[in-house]
């Protein structure tokens, strides 16, 4: 059983020692005893996907994740508006959800903000929002052509709608203030806190700006990193290269690896497929060659970091799984080397055999298949076949890893656990492409299990258990034997890092 209850004591951030009983849990660190009722024990659970800044941000800014329209975004924004700058920013409009769903556009961003910039990000992050005088600032006009990977959506006489998809945001976003040193901690530090509220004890920052390291290094130094972040920095445009940055471990926070990006998200049909949408005449776009590629990672790996490489549409995937078979096959891995396909959304079933590889990791968002469902029959057809495959990526013999690419979804795990189990969408009652389903220890594995097995490497993990390092997720549920509907209503209770509380909601 990977659930456990009984008492387990703590010395030196180890568990020094188990005592099974079933019926209560009690924790014994050094002289202080804490007894969690009608709870269970788990290896802590790991996010391996997520990006902690912007969580941060998103727990303080303008959220449009709950707006049905253009026009409500707007209201929404009047009454609470946040600033960086004198630009008015926030996130989390998806024109999926609203009536027309149609991409919205500058004129009535312009009617009610004719003279702040406003810069709002779609859900999934790949897309903008944005209105005439932020085009102004940014210099984008009529004549802009469209950045290599990206989109400035223009009307039928030539002019941008005030919608910029993938590369093109980058055109405006470059223009808005960045925070300063003491709010970026702080909104870093709500982040963790909220993050250890869920029962995590490790995240995964996917994308890490080098610039930003240093203030994770502060963090950690000061001792106020409630949960340890594994870091990957942003390698797109070799943005590690003008620092001195190489993997190493510090006290809670760590730098693992580059992060790069094959292609956009299906929403803003960024995402690179082999044939057309359903829905638009386009097969989305690479966001790097194979080539490029190749030798960025060539030169990251000869350094000593894993390759994390973002892909979502079966051309991307199929264009990163060669060229990591590539690596594999000319010798520049090594034994511990780490390759990553992040997210792994849409794999043909000819590539899925690369993932045997033992150096391939996947790593997915269960809660990705929950919200996107819908979307992804419009954007895919029968092809939702080969998407979200994680039952066949582990019935091929590959190793997959659990997150939830927070702050785009929620990073409550229970969430993608039942998503692994049930995969049943959230507009829906019935399990889709119910053959993609884990069991429960699947399911507990991706989340508690590998993630150490693989990044801590720690060999022996398989559940609580004599001489792991005290990283605990306490919960109010046994995930094991419990209903399928309690799946969904299950607590996290307690959260242990290296044998410190570091949350906890003790109930009576
Ligand atoms: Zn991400």
């Amino acid at each position: 059983m990977k659930s456990f209850q009984g008492k387990i004591v703590i010395n030196e951030r180890r568990i020094e020692s188990i005592d099974e009983n079933p019926g209560s849990l009690i924790i014994i660190n050094e002289n202080t005893q804490s007894e969690f009722i009608n709870a269970w024990a788990y290896p802590g659970f790991s996010d391996c996907h997520g990006h902690v800044a912007a969580l941060g941000s998103k727990l303080n800014e303008l959220d449009l994740s709950k707006c049905r329209s253009a026009e409500e975004c707007i209201e929404w924004s009047l009454l609470n508006p946040k600033y960086r700058g004198i630009w008015l920013t926030g996130r989390g409009w998806n024109e999926e959800l609203w009536d027309d769903k149609k991409f919205p556009d500058l004129k009535i961003l312009d009617f009610y903000y004719p003279d702040t910039p406003v810069y709002l990000a779609r859900v999934d992050g790949h897309a903008a929002w944005v209105n005439s005088k932020a085009l102004q600032l940014a210099g984008v006009d009529k004549f802009s052509q469209d950045p290599p990977g990206g989109m400035i959506i223009k009307d039928k006489s030539g002019n941008p709608t005030g919608v910029l998809v993938d590369n093109a945001m980058d055109l405006v976003k470059k223009f808005i203030p960045k925070y300063e040193k003491e709010q970026l901690k702080e909104l870093i530090l709500s982040a963790c806190h909220n993050l250890a509220s869920y029962g995590l004890t490790q995240v995964h920052e996917a994308d890490l700006h080098p610039e930003n390291v240093k203030v994770f290094l502060e963090l950690d130094r000061e001792n106020k990193l409630p949960i340890k972040i594994k870091s990957y920095l942003s390698a797109q445009k070799d943005e590690w290269k003008n620092y001195d940055y190489l993997p190493s471990s510090f006290n809670n926070f760590s730098i693992c690896g580059l992060k790069f990006y094959a292609d956009g998200a299906l929403g803003s049909r960024g995402a690179a497929l082999f044939e057309n949408y359903r829905d638009a005449d386009s097969k989305g776009f690479l966001l790097i060659e194979p080539d490029d590629l190749y030798k960025k990672a060539k030169s990251g790996l000869e350094k000593g970091f894993h390759i994390a490489t973002h892909a979502i549409g079966d051309r991307a995937n199929s264009m990163v799984l060669h060229t990591y078979s590539k690596l594999i096959e000319d010798g520049i891995t090594v034994q511990n080397s780490i390759l990553r396909l992040e997210h792994a959304q849409t794999i043909r079933n000819d590539d899925l055999k690369f993932l045997k590889y033992k150096n391939i990791i996947a790593s997915v968002q269960p809660i990705h298949c929950l919200s996107d469902a819908p979307m992804a029959e419009k954007r895919l057809g029968d092809n939702c076949k080969y998407a979200y495959p994680w039952k066949s990526i582990l019935n091929t013999g590959g190793k997959l890893v659990a997150g939830s690419d927070f702050p785009i979804e929620s990073h409550n795990p229970i969430i993608g656990m039942d998503g692994f189990i049930r995969r049943i969408p959230f507009d829906r009652n019935e399990s889709w492409y119910h053959e993609e389903r884990f069991s429960r220890e699947e399911a507990i594995d991706a989340y508690c299990i590998t993630p150490h097995k693989i990044f801590d490497d720690v060999l022996n993990h398989d559940n609580v258990q004599k001489g792991m390092t005290a990283d605990i997720t306490i919960l109010d549920t046994n995930l094991e034997t419990c209903s399928d509907d309690e799946i969904r209503k299950t607590k996290a209770i307690g959260t242990i890092v290296n044998g410190n509380i570091v949350f906890s909601d003790i109930r009576k």
